[in-house]
């Protein structure tokens, strides 16, 4: 039996964040999620909050936008080893999420069965 994964779930759109936490509930793989609105709130959450394995990751947000998270995330040397899953209606920041540490990428709207292959991916990495 793999390791069930505890993921943090960034998006700024409270609708978005209901829909992404509503189709990983129903994901055996998955045991826990938490939630932030920003990337600041992000990575003081992963500060506070042990053992978050996965990461899903809005670009379009306030305070600090998904890209910035990344840039932040990748001098972390305790955190840049996580994988991260941007989801972004904004298909033309793909390169840019890859060149910054991303590990997949999603357009949105999200699919479930599109969410749950590409979690299914992260936990083939364990
Ligand atoms: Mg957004």
């Amino acid at each position: 039996m793999k390791k069930k994964l505890k993921i943090l779930a960034i998006d700024d759109d409270f609708i978005n964040l209901k829909l992404i936490s509503s189709m990983l509930k129903k994901n055996i793989y998955i045991d826990s999620i938490v939630e932030a609105t920003n990337g600041l709130d992000a990575l003081n959450l992963l500060k506070s909050e042990l053992g978050i394995n996965l990461i899903l990751l809005d670009i379009k947000m306030p305070i600090m936008d998904g890209i910035e998270f990344l840039i932040n995330l990748q001098s972390m040397a305790e955190f840049n080893k996580l994988p991260v899953i941007v989801l972004t209606t904004d298909e033309t920041r793909k390169n840019e999420a890859f060149e910054n540490g991303a590990f997949d990428f999603l357009v949105k709207p999200i699919r479930d069965q599109e969410l749950s292959a590409k979690i299914k991916k992260v936990i083939d990495l364990f």
